[in-house]
């Protein structure tokens, strides 16, 4: 808990935001900026899924085209966020690289560099000497990298409890252990949401539930087309630091932490979980599915009966499925884990004193074409999404909030968010993810 007092649940508010993630608390904190009462209802604890355990990578770098206006808006407000809040966050403009094998890597990045050449990123190839030179290794393991010093990275630990001190020190009511369990609506429109606690009536409401925001959806029959899967990362004890990029070394990733260790993690190979939703939106993830074979370790295990016997639709006195698993936090996969220990250590020979620490797992939610829901729900007015970050939404999370601020309070958000609509899963837009190899 983030706050020693527990606050009462309030009766009326402007604004409800389902979740205590990075999308929530931020959103929060920029309403609660413009002087907009605003409820957050967490059903655990603040950052107690994804936003808590993620790399903590900050970046532009490798972004879809049209992510690039909010990933830039999102590193602005980071830079200046520590000083906004007052707390140490570990944000640091330590760049980040991404490592090429061979010439067909290099040609991918450079691709990538002509797709987002109209935003003039500091974005650049590194040549193999000057990649060695970065990492201070000693010669040719690399063809060469992709490399933008004005990334960064900052410690999910830290980060959301700060921004929710922050948003709470403006007035923001922060309930933890309050699942939502549905929302109350007038003349086809959103009048209050419905707790486990009690009811709150409001004008709007923001669902940013992360994994669950698909279910939560589903119970107000909106289709949200969202699956997820199960990534592993360790963080090791201290060890010497030769640079300060956080590294994609393609089986590993590395990212030296504010402790003096670094948090290490399996690359881009995670664990799918088959579940009854990866039947139900198998044609929307198609062409993701497509261009993912081969890092996808695909399981059919217990997760499927669960999802399977999970209930869809409840009533507001019944306890909900957002109760039963108050935080979601998965079984890592030490031998992943491991094996990128490993695989890190023969990259980096400054790892070789450092030992595995902790291990920990966490669910990441995607949308078909791996963009985010920032959008209000047309079929519902007062109904917004805040959701779909597809691996890099701690990254974009200021940024997510400040649009999501600007959408709820009325505003034209400050960078065009028309790719990031609800409608486009429904309307037979292109939902092939951008291909950045
Ligand atoms: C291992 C790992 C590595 C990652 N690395 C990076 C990285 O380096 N950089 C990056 O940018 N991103 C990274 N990500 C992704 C990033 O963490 C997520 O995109 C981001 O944290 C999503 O934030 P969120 O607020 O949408 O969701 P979450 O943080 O998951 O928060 C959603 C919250 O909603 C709550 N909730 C759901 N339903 C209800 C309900 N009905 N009532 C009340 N509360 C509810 C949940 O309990 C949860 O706390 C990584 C993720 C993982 C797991």
């Amino acid at each position: 808990m983030t706050n020693a007092s527990v606050p009462e649940l309030p009766t009326a508010t402007k604004v409800v935001i389902i979740g205590g993630g990075i999308a929530g608390v931020a959103t929060a904190y920029f309403l609660a900026k413009e002087g907009i009462a605003t409820v957050v209802c967490e059903k655990g604890r603040v950052a107690g899924e994804q936003s808590s355990r993620n790399w903590g990578w900050v970046r532009k770098q490798g972004r879809d085209p049209r992510e690039i206006p909010a990933a830039k808006l999102s590193l602005d407000i980071w830079a200046g966020l520590e000083t906004d809040l007052g707390s140490d966050l570990g944000w640091t403009r330590g760049g980040i690289s991404y490592l090429a094998a061979n010439d067909k890597e290099m040609q991918g990045f450079e691709r990538w560099l002509e797709d987002v050449q109209p935003h003039q990123l500091d974005s650049r190839l590194l040549s193999a000497r000057e990649t060695d030179a970065l990492l201070k290794t000693d010669g040719s393991k690399w063809a060469g990298a992709l490399y933008t010093a004005s990334d960064g990275r900052a410690e999910p630990g830290k980060a959301v409890p700060a921004l929710a001190t922050g948003a709470r020190r403006l007035g923001t009511v922060i309930l933890e252990g309050c699942a939502v369990r549905g929302i109350e609506t007038e003349a086809g429109r959103i009048s209050g949401v419905v707790t486990e606690k009690g009811e709150i009536a409001c004008e709007a409401v923001v669902c940013a539930g992360g994994v669950w925001s698909s279910l939560f959806c589903r119970s107000l029959d909106i289709t949200l087309p969202q699956l997820k899967v199960r990534a592993t990362a360790c963080r090791t004890t201290p060890g010497p630091r030769p640079f300060e990029s956080a590294v994609d070394a393609g089986p590993v990733a590395i990212r030296p932490r504010q402790d003096g260790g670094f948090t290490v993690a399996p690359g881009t190979a995670v664990a799918f979980d088959i579940v009854p939703d990866a039947l139900r939106f198998f044609r929307d993830f198609l062409p993701a599915l497509r261009g993912q074979s081969g890092k996808l370790r695909l399981r059919l295990g217990r997760p499927f009966m669960e999802e399977l016997m999970r209930p869809k639709r409840w009533r507001p006195d019944e306890v909900t499925p957002f109760e039963r698993v108050r935080v979601l936090d998965p079984e890592p996969d030490r031998a992943f884990a491991e094996a990128a220990f490993a695989a890190a250590k023969a990259q980096f020979p400054h790892l070789q004193g450092t030992e595995i620490a902790e291990t920990w797992a966490g669910a990441i939610e995607s949308t078909p074409d791996a963009i985010p829901v920032l959008s209000e729900v047309e079929s519902l007015p007062g109904f917004y999404i805040a959701t779909g970050f597809s691996g890099h939404g701690f990254g974009f999370g200021p940024a997510a909030g400040r649009l999501m601020a600007d959408l709820v309070s009325g505003v034209t958000p400050r960078v065009d968010i028309a790719p990031f609509h609800f409608s486009r899963f429904a309307n037979g837009s292109d939902l092939t993810p951008y291909d950045f190899t």
